[in-house]
């Protein structure tokens, strides 16, 4: 869930540092020309043909990193890293940056650095950028690198790379042992997991209050981009859903009212019949305004904690419809919840994910934000928490999407028993405890989340069966149970948890 307390004014921190100025005055005003045009000591452009002949002199390679939206580390210190907590996405584009410590001679001066990407089982691909280093690198500075804006489909699985600084005759004499990384030859990419080929989202406006979304192109390609900016993914393919009609009003704060639109988006998805690696986004706009329908605070969004990766009920969530910051990480926030990301702790939000690394649920890391080409600082808050926007991806949320993602593209297909039921109805359990029965929905394939031992018992007190339920927890507190359809005689049902058992009337 994603809550607005208040309509205050948002704390703007300023965090985002324009990036990539390095030749930007030779691209008239181009606002993201890229780094691969040769520009010479004065700005000017001075060469689109090979690259200088000579090595560099007096400079040493000691880091490059691909930031894919967070920094991932490719080398540091001449050896592979180790600390890095996501892995590369494979075939997503990035910014690759090359770090440089000058030796004591080093005199400032152009520097043209050629990057060698060979995609596994492809061409090889070369890069080339042209930076005045006049001092060590830094990542707050992204003047103090050498970038490179590398496409989709480079990095892909089994990929080597190599990089070669150069610079033009005449340069202080001294060693050139740090002007290529490897040595010889090529490096292999550190760990890298191939997320799918695209990821593939369904926009189902929902209609409530008589109201519908806004879906113009605007609308849409900002929804989009909310998602490619900060997922682990090569390609988001957004379909948008014919307007879709819910029959109930969505009140601002109640988490009962949006978990029945919740449950209603996740059944729709099943009786479409969608494919296993199709997940669906349900937006709305219950009001007239945003202003409006979250003056006194809101809930904006909610969706099931899908903790096991094989389970496809959960593939799904919804959010408030309405284009802003907000609404952009609230989608972000809800589809990570569904891909079993839990809360990062940021300004109170709860069931906080234990193994979150940072304690202020920080992004951790420098971020880089692929569709406005700017630096995003390592104290800006991760998307998962309840802090307001601006927030970004932290390495460890990436990872653990794209280890998800990896996982629901290599398993496309789950094997189940024959016998095993699809017929489930829905109960909505309140985070009081309290249990409604919702709608009846029959899986393409059978529920896969917390198991619940369920005892079904008639009007005598008689146990008809036992049978197992599925739980979801939801984000917003309380959770879903899918029943095996109960047949008519049932009057109760016994459901055990750790806490003890719980009775569900009929
Ligand atoms: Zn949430």
């Amino acid at each position: 869930m994603r809550f607005r307390t208040c309509l205050s004014p948002l704390a703007l921190v300023v965090v985002l540092a324009a990036g990539c100025g390095a030749s930007s005055g030779a691209n008239g005003g181009d606002p993201d020309p890229g780094a691969d045009v040769l520009i010479g000591p004065d700005g000017a452009v001075v060469d689109t043909g090979p690259p200088a002949p000579d090595l560099v002199k007096n400079l040493s390679i000691n880091e490059v990193s691909f930031f894919q939206g967070t920094k991932i580390v490719l080398m540091k210190d001449g050896a592979a890293p180790t600390a890095n907590k996501t892995a590369l996405a494979a075939g997503r584009a990035g910014r690759l940056r090359v770090y440089v410590t000058p030796g004591a001679a080093w005199v400032s001066r152009a520097v043209v650095a050629t990057l060698t990407v060979t995609p596994g089982g492809g061409a090889a691909q070369s890069f080339v950028a042209t930076q005045t280093v006049a001092g060590p690198s830094d990542d707050a500075d992204i003047d103090s690198t050498l970038n490179f804006d590398v496409p989709t489909a480079s990095f892909t699985m089994g990929a080597t790379w190599s990089v070669v600084l150069r610079t033009p005759a005449g340069q202080p004499e001294g060693p050139t042992d740090g002007a290529s990384y490897p040595a010889d030859g090529t490096a292999d990419a550190p760990a890298i997991k191939d997320p799918g080929a695209k990821f593939n989202l369904v926009l189902v406006p929902m209609i409530v209050s008589g109201i519908t979304p806004d879906t113009s192109d605007g609308a849409i390609d900002a929804w989009k981009n909310a998602v490619y900016r900060l997922y682990p993914v090569t390609e988001v393919n957004l379909t948008v859903h014919a307007p879709y009609k819910y029959g109930s009003s969505v009140a601002a704060t109640d988490s009962g009212g949006w978990s029945r639109a919740l449950q209603t988006l996740l059944n729709l998805r099943q009786s479409e019949g969608a494919a296993d690696d199709v997940f669906y986004y349900g937006i709305l706009t219950p009001s007239s305004s945003f202003d409006a329908y979250c003056s006194r605070g809101c809930i904006g969004g909610i969706a099931p904690l899908s903790n096991n990766p094989s389970d496809t009920y959960g593939r799904g969530a919804i959010g408030l419809g309405w284009t802003s910051d907000f609404g952009f990480g609230t989608i972000a926030q809800e589809l990570a919840h569904s891909l079993g990301r839990s809360h990062a702790p940021c300004n109170g939000a709860p069931q906080t994910d234990p193994g979150f690394p940072y304690k202020d649920g920080s992004i951790g890391v420098w971020g880089w934000n692929l569709t406005t080409s700017a630096l995003v600082n390592p104290r800006v808050k991760d998307f998962m928490g309840y802090c307001d926007p601006p927030t970004w991806t932290s390495d460890y949320t990436f990872g653990g999407i794209l280890t998800r993602l990896a996982y629901v593209a290599a398993h496309a297909n789950v094997h189940y028993p024959k016998d095993v039921t699809h017929d489930f109805q829905v109960v909505s359990i309140a985070e009081n405890g309290a249990m409604t029965w919702g709608d009846k929905v029959t899986l393409a394939t059978p529920p896969l989340n917390e198991p619940r031992p369920l005892t079904y018992y008639d009007a005598g007190g008689h146990v008809l069966r036992t049978e197992i339920g599925y739980y979801y927890s939801l984000d917003a507190g309380g959770g879903l149970l899918l029943v095996p359809t109960p047949e008519a005689a049932t009057r109760r049902l016994v459901m055990r948890d750790v806490r003890g058992e719980h009775m569900i009337p009929r």
